[in-house]
């Protein structure tokens, strides 16, 4: 099968024949995806000019109806979507689950967050203020949407998840998407808004899809699109110093690599409830879509007291998970998407073990439940523990994108800040206290590093969404080596793509405009 590009209203093939996508389980030829010849300045311009001011025409109300249509759709599809996700990524059910039912999710909440907008199709922020002596006139601050296209690139853990969380946002703002996805993964994508362009739901061109290159897409970017990226680090900073980009001042979010931790408190006492609940976050996080979530925990922070039983317990559950082809019965763990991110992930663990010995796992004897395990891209899930973490490195900035993830000791509440502070700024962490009082001075001390602290106690171990799992209503990125970008957060989301204006003027005059408007 070669997947073509859907840009200006109409599918086109690329030329040529393509980059392969594999079934990462067997190696076998999934499809091949490549948009070259495009005209792809003459498709973001399709956008610009006739996507954008159909969306806009519509109310806030009415975009969030094509969003739940588009839920609808794509929920009454969702088990060929599973299929595409094992053939392409070998997702095991529940990595299936947060990639397709997260992306449906986040169409959902935005359909239903833009339904309580109601029927205006720009916004103000609440408040009026006074400029001058005439008490008349004043100021307000009006958000309109961005005149141009979100152009959305994103890595290839997340096709799906990926697609729409960044798209609900951008439609509900009235602004259209130009997406992106990674070449190797892109198969998911593709058939989803193949499903969504034949029901005809959208206005023609809200959102474009290109399978596959795309690589100058930065030399065509204006100043009234925006870019928002999710990938590495080194092809952020490239993209980001485009010159045409850097030129045309265009918004440019930047969702990056992240060395994210769980921290444990030392009021908590091995084998109570709450360390159980520690050590079943941290196998979840280590072993679902095998470790390849932006926000898995990749560094363990722990009393210098607990190290051995905290060891001991991550060990007893991670020899318990067995990984190979998800098709077969009892496999919980898959591959990583393709042998370059398996050899990158063996590099990085070389790199890590430097300054860390492995506790769990390493590779060593590792047998996959796989009738051809070295066709495969398997890795072995993998704990280390470093016992001097202030005078280590790599364990701090190294992220290994699978299955690895670094024990380190603290020994007081300022030595664990100051571990935190080596990650360089993450997406998320986790701290796990009974102590109100600690939780509280952690979530101020890691908040400037992180873009979202989760806090479990007793009362919600068993009831919260979890370390890795990024929720619609809060804002999802993070300072430093992260990126620095941000997106969702409820209607924080919707400002992303929508300017803000001062206006000043007569209070009657403004009054005219607030009553039409939504408030965010
Ligand atoms: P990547 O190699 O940087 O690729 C990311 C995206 O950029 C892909 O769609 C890729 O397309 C595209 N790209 C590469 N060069 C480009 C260019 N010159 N012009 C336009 N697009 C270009 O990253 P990845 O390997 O897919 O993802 C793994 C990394 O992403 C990890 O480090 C992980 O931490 C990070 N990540 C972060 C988040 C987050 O939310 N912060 C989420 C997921 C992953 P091609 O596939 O066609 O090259």
């Amino acid at each position: 099968m070669k997947l073509s590009n859907y840009v200006a209203g109409e599918w086109v093939d690329g030329a040529g024949q393509g980059t392969p996508l594999h079934d990462p389980v067997t190696g076998d030829l999934v499809a091949t995806a490549g948009s070259d010849g495009l005209d792809l300045a003459g498709a973001l311009q399709y956008s610009r000019q006739h996507a954008n001011p159909a969306l806009q025409a519509l109310s806030f109300a009415q975009r969030a109806d094509l969003l739940s249509q588009v839920a609808d759709l794509l929920t009454a599809k969702r088990d060929s979507y599973y299929e595409a996700a094992l053939k392409n990524s070998g997702n095991t059910p529940v990595d299936a689950a947060i990639d397709v039912d997260g992306g449906i999710g986040n169409l959902k909440y935005f359909a239903a967050l833009g339904q309580s907008l109601g029927d205006s199709r720009y916004a103000v922020e609440a408040g009026m203020d006074r400029l001058s002596r005439e008490k008349a006139f004043q100021s307000i601050h009006m958000l309109t949407s961005l005149k141009g296209v979100a152009i959305h690139i994103n890595a290839f853990n997340f096709p799906s998840w990926g697609l729409w969380e960044k798209a609900s946002v951008a439609l509900l703002a009235g602004v259209p998407v130009f997406a992106k996805p990674a070449t190797t993964s892109c198969l998911l994508a593709y058939l989803m808004l193949k499903d969504v362009v034949e029901a005809d739901i959208l206005p023609k061109g809200s959102i474009s899809l290109i399978c596959g290159g795309g690589h100058d897409l930065m030399d065509y970017v204006q100043s009234d699109d925006l870019v928002m990226f999710t990938g590495s680090a080194d092809t952020a900073a490239k993209l980001r110093s485009n010159p045409n980009v850097i030129a045309s001042n265009v918004r440019f979010s930047v969702e990056a690599d992240s060395l994210n931790l769980s921290l444990l408190a030392e009021d908590v006492q091995p084998g109570s409830d709450l360390f159980n609940a520690f050590i079943k976050e941290v196998v979840k996080e280590m072993t679902t879509k095998a470790g390849q979530k932006c926000t898995a925990i990749r560094r363990i922070m722990v009393p210098a007291s607990c190290m051995t039983a905290v060891a001991d317990a991550i060990s007893d559950k991670l020899a318990k998970i067995v990984v190979g082809d998800p098709r077969k019965d009892g496999v919980r763990m898959g591959p990583l998407m393709n042998k370059s991110q398996q050899q990158a992930a063996e590099q990085g663990l070389a790199a890590l073990r430097a300054e860390a010995n492995v506790v769990f796992g390493g590779g060593e004897n590792f047998v996959p439940q796989a009738d051809a395990a070295e066709l495969g891209c398997f890795v072995q899930p993998t704990l280390l523990r470093c016992d001097s973490p202030l005078q280590a490195k790599r364990v701090h900035d190294t992220e290994v994108f699978g299955p690895v993830s670094t024990l380190m000791p603290y020994n007081n509440e300022a030595e664990a800040w100051q571990l935190a502070r080596l990650g360089g700024g993450s997406l998320a962490c986790s701290v796990f206290s009974a102590d109100a009082g600690f939780a509280a001075r952690a979530a101020i001390a890691l908040g400037g590093d992180h873009g979202r602290v989760l806090l479990v106690n007793e009362t919600v171990m068993g009831g919260h969404t979890g370390h890795g799992i990024v929720m619609p209503q809060c804002v999802h990125g993070g300072p430093g080596r992260a990126g620095g970008g941000e997106e969702l957060g409820g209607l924080r989301g919707l400002k992303h793509y929508m300017q803000r204006t001062a206006v000043q003027g007569d209070v009657e005059t403004l009054e005219a405009i607030i009553s039409k408007a939504a408030t965010f």
